[in-house]
């Protein structure tokens, strides 16, 4: 399709999503969200706690049910397929709060990563996930339920990438680590997208999230109030004062 200013087209959005609603029983929460993430994005969702931003990922993996509104992965309709199926899809989500198996040990984590793959390269991924995260190799054999905060982070988002995923949704990464080691989490979700992995970045933590992020949408009340590059949204006066501090203002 010809645009009239002459510009090329955007290219077509790996995921996109239009008027997508979510309510827990008679609570709706999520309202008429829509958002595209292009290949090779990190695009980051911002909101104070409780706006939504879990339940919009929830809806996108199929743990919640929209009430309304249509999601599309790779221009196939996406929305009603089973978890499992979007899994195999290409999606992952690392879920808030790091649910690492408390009782297994870290290889055996990331195998269950692998749940749904038939293929011979589980051992060679294994391999890619202890080159990104070398903690975890010399944790190989311990019990994730035994690993400190930031490392029980890296496992999760290990075994999420164990399933291939190409787009990855990440739910607070940064959740209550310290700086130190949200610094390296950030770090390192810089090298999975080099690394080819489209990211979808949940994150009260905005300073770190509009650094790292191509794009960004505020999330307040379940609606989307701002949209536009990290940068953009990073200037903008009104998340300025509500998620960055008032004194950061350039
Ligand atoms: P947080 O950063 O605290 O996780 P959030 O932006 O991710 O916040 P959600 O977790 O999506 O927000 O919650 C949005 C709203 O939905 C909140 O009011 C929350 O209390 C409510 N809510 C979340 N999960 C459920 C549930 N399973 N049943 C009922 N209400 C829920």
């Amino acid at each position: 399709m010809k645009r009239g200013d002459g510009e090329a087209a955007p290219p077509a959005a790996m995921l996109s999503v239009q008027g997508l609603s979510v309510a827990y029983g008679a609570l709706a929460v999520v309202h008429d969200v829509s958002l595209a993430v292009r290949e090779g994005e990190i695009v980051a969702l911002i909101g104070a706690n409780g706006a939504g931003k879990t339940t919009v990922l929830s809806a996108l993996m199929g743990l919640v049910p929209a009430t309304a509104g249509r999601i599309a992965f790779d221009g196939a309709r996406f929305d009603g397929l089973a978890v499992e199926r979007r899994v195999a899809r290409g999606v992952s989500l690392v879920q808030e709060g790091r649910q690492t198996v408390p009782n297994l040990s870290v290889a055996e984590n990331l195998r269950i990563g692998a749940y749904l793959r038939r293929d011979a390269q589980v051992g060679a991924d294994i391999e890619r996930i202890y080159a990104l995260f070398p903690r975890l190799r010399e944790r190989e054999k311990q019990l994730a339920g035994l690993l400190s905060g930031g490392e029980q982070q890296m496992l999760a988002i290990g075994r999420a990438l164990m399933a291939r995923p190409r787009l990855l949704l990440l739910d607070e990464p940064s959740m209550g680590l310290a700086p130190r080691i949200i610094a390296s989490i950030f770090d390192i979700i810089a090298d999975i997208r080099s690394a080819g992995t489209t990211i979808l970045l949940v994150e009260q933590n905005a300073r770190e999230a509009l650094a790292l992020a191509d794009r960004a949408y505020v999330l307040e009340h379940g609606r989307i109030v701002l949209a536009g590059t990290g940068a953009q949204v990073a200037s903008d006066p009104a998340v300025l004062a509500a998620y960055l501090g008032g004194r950061h203002a350039a």
